[in-house]
């Protein structure tokens, strides 16, 4: 595995590789990676001939400047672990001037999309998303990239940037992947106190419940409310909870197959998301 941290010098890796014919798989990633990252780097095996994992902390993303300072960082041990798998050929790991050089001033935004669930209260932010992971697709030349359900509305609106654009990438959707008492891997876990790591267990576990309620035919409405109730006792502030339907991200009246139920909720500073389908 070679680490790369200029474009120029990806670019010549990325040219030879489409003259011999190759095919790219492409993971972006904010780094600290972890077995969720893992899956998805495994996912692109047998679909791709040369395999990418990118590490860019994207400060457009971000519409809270703590956040970014605080968002956990370590690329010698993240290549360590890409390294191990034994299945990435590129590590490209840029800095800034890279992605955006002096004067850089243009965003992707996926109209619509964007304003619901997460886009409701980090304003921006899938602006920042749509922009940088266009950039990783022109700069890795990507042929298929692989894409985590943990951040579902991410997924849809790449999804639909890449049907809008006709950009010539597939996208491979990879399931959730879960610590034993199934709370959703991610880096942030990394910043919750151990007492906070114990509580944050009530998120996929409130959401196991919902769901089973809703599947038994209780309402929607009163169910969703008696899920928030628990998460605010279980010490969380609740940003939303919704049930809605996965191709279009619109409000579900009722829980059926292609409807999901997404969370977002935080302990303290630390902001988890969450989502389970219905079916
Ligand atoms: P991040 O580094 O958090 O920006 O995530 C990079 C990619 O990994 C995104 O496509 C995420 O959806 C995916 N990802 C993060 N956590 C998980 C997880 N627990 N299971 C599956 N995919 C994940």
């Amino acid at each position: 595995m070679k680490l790369v941290r200029t474009r120029q010098e990806l670019t010549e890796i990325v040219t030879q590789w489409h003259k011999n014919g190759e095919t790219i798989g492409l993971v972006p990633t904010m780094g600290s990676l972890h077995e969720g990252h893992l899956t998805l780097v495994r996912a692109l095996d047998g679909k791709a001939t040369r395999r990418i994992v990118t590490i860019f902390v994207n400060p457009i993303q971000f519409n809270n400047p703590d956040d970014f300072q605080l968002y956990p960082r370590g690329l010698e041990a993240d290549e360590a672990l890409l390294a191990e798998t034994g299945l990435v050929d590129v590590l490209y790991a840029p800095d800034e001037t890279q992605i955006y050089p002096p004067g850089f001033c243009t965003r992707i935004t996926v109209s619509g999309l964007d304003k619901v669930l997460c886009g409701g209260d980090r304003p921006g932010h899938f602006d920042g998303v749509a922009t940088i992971v266009t950039k990783l697709f022109m700069q890795t030349r990507a042929d298929i990239a692989a894409f985590g359900e943990k951040d579902f509305q991410q997924l849809c609106i790449i999804r639909k940037m890449v049907t809008d654009l006709d950009l010539p990438v597939t996208i491979l959707p990879v399931p959730t992947v879960r610590e034993a008492d199934n709370l959703a891997r991610s880096s942030r876990n990394r910043r919750l106190t151990p007492a906070q790591r114990q509580q944050a267990a009530h998120l996929p576990q409130a959401l196991i419940s919902c769901l089973e309620a809703l599947k038994a035919g209780q309402a929607v409405t009163p169910t969703l409310e008696l899920c928030v109730r628990t998460l605010k006792e279980a010490g969380f502030t609740v940003h939303y909870l919704d049930l809605r339907s996965e191709k279009t991200l619109t409000p579900a009246e009722k829980a059926d197959a292609g409807t999901r139920l997404f969370v977002a909720a935080s302990l303290g500073d630390i902001r988890l998301i969450d989502n389970m389908p219905v079916a």
